[in-house]
C-alpha cells in the first residue's frame, strides 16, 4: 500500500458521511488482529471447510453422504468426486460465495450488512453493482433462513403479528403502488396482511416466520412450530382461539393471558412480554428498509433473528458468525434463480 501522509488522512475524513464515520469508528475499535480479517480475508479456507461440512462430507448435488474421492483442486479449493451421482464439487459448491467473481469484496460487504445498510449503500461502499449487492444479500439471508436448529423448551411464548403485504420491486402491479409501506385498503385482518408467527422460550430460542396471508389458523401453527417443540412445553398466548384449539389437539399445557383485562401476568411467570417486545424490535428493524417485499420477508425475519441472537457479540465476530452460518446450508435453489425460488415460497404462503 502506498504511504499516505497523516494530514491527508485527516483531511479525507471530512469527506465521509455520517454512516461511513460510524463504520470507520467501529473498525478502529476492533482489536488489531480482527482488523486484518475485515480488510483482508474473512476467514481461512480451513474454517470455511469446517462450516460447510459441519455434519460430515455431503454431496451438494445429490445430498448423498456416500463415498468420495479427492479429485484435484479448483482455484485452491479441494475438489471431490461423488461416487453416488458421478459429479464433482469443491469446498464452496452450493455456498453463497461459490460463483462469486469478487471473493475479496465479501468481507467489506458483510461488514456493511452488519451495519444494516441499504442495498444501494452496500453497493456504493463495496464497489459492486446494485443487482450484485441485492443477490449477495439474499444468498446470505436465504442460508440464514434455512437454518432451523431452534428447538424450544419449557415456557414458550407464542403470538402472531401482522405486516402489510408488499409487492415491492415488482413491475405491472395490480393496484396503485403504496408509498413507503402505506396502509391497507381493507379494515382488520385480510389477505393484504402477512401473518408473522413468533415463538420464543425463556432461553431466547426463537422461531420467527411468515406463515400465511390473513388470519392464523391452527394448521399453519402446527406446521410451523410442532416439530420444533421439546416434550412437555407450556405454551403462553393471548386469548386467540386458534392457540386454544392447537394446544387442545396436541395435548399441550396452555396458559392464557389477557392484557385488556389486566391479567397480563397470570401466576407471574406466565406472560407474553418477551414475544411482544420481540415484535416491537422486529417492526423497528423492518422499518429501516421502508417496506420489504413479501416474497423476501422470511429472509429479513431470519436476518433480524440472527442479529437479535448475536447482539452481545462484537461486530467482527458477528460478521464471521453470519458468514460461517451462511455456509452451513447448501443453497436449495440450485438450477433456479433466487427470485424464482422466493416466488415459489410466496405461493406456499398463499395456498
Ligand atoms: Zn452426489
Amino acid at each position: 500500500m502506498a504511504y499516505i501522509p497523516f494530514n491527508q488522512i485527516v483531511d479525507a475524513l471530512t469527506e465521509l458521511d455520517e454512516a461511513q464515520k460510524q463504520l470507520l469508528l467501529k473498525i478502529l475499535q476492533e482489536p488489531m488482529d480482527n482488523q486484518s480479517m475485515v480488510t483482508g480475508k474473512l476467514t481461512t479456507l480451513e474454517h470455511i471447510r469446517e462450516a460447510c461440512f459441519h455434519d460430515g462430507l455431503r454431496c451438494p448435488h445429490c445430498l448423498a453422504r456416500g463415498s468420495f474421492k479427492k479429485n484435484g483442486t479448483y482455484r485452491g479449493r479441494q475438489r471431490y468426486l461423488c461416487h453416488t451421482c458421478g459429479r464433482t464439487f469443491n469446498d464452496l459448491t452450493g455456498t453463497p460465495i461459490h460463483y462469486s467473481h469478487y471473493l475479496d469484496k465479501w468481507p467489506l460487504y458483510l461488514k456493511c450488512m452488519e451495519q444494516k445498510f441499504s442495498i444501494r449503500k452496500c453497493a456504493k461502499e463495496v464497489g459492486i453493482s446494485i443487482p450484485t449487492a441485492f443477490t449477495w444479500r439474499h444468498k446470505i439471508l436465504h442460508a440464514l433462513f434455512e437454518i432451523k436448529e431452534q428447538s424450544l423448551e419449557g415456557i414458550v411464548e407464542v403470538d402472531e403479528t401482522y405486516i402489510l403485504s408488499s409487492e415491492k420491486g415488482k413491475r405491472n402491479l395490480q393496484r396503485k403502488a403504496r408509498k413507503r409501506g402505506g396502509v391497507a385498503q381493507q379494515r382488520g385482518i385480510s389477505s393484504e396482511q402477512v401473518c408473522v408467527l413468533v415463538a420464543r422460550d425463556r432461553t431466547k430460542q426463537t422461531i420467527s416466520e411468515a406463515v400465511t396471508l390473513g388470519r392464523l389458523d391452527s394448521m399453519r401453527l402446527d406446521q410451523t412450530i410442532s416439530s420444533r417443540l421439546q416434550p412437555e412445553v407450556i405454551i403462553c398466548t393471548d386469548e386467540e382461539p386458534t392457540f386454544r384449539k392447537y394446544c387442545r389437539i396436541n395435548k399441550i399445557q396452555h396458559e392464557k393471558v389477557n392484557p385488556g383485562k389486566k391479567r397480563y401476568v397470570v401466576k407471574e411467570i406466565y406472560h407474553i412480554q418477551n414475544v411482544n417486545a420481540y415484535h416491537e424490535r422486529l417492526k423497528r428493524f423492518l422499518s429501516l428498509f421502508h417496506g420489504v417485499a413479501t416474497k423476501y420477508l422470511n429472509h429479513y425475519l431470519a436476518w433480524h433473528q440472527f442479529l437479535d441472537q448475536t447482539k452481545t457479540l462484537q461486530s467482527i465476530s458477528r460478521v464471521q458468525e453470519m458468514f460461517l452460518h451462511s455456509l452451513q446450508q447448501p443453497m436449495k435453489t440450485v438450477g433456479m434463480r433466487l427470485s424464482e425460488y422466493c416466488d415459489l415460497q410466496l405461493l406456499k404462503l398463499v395456498s
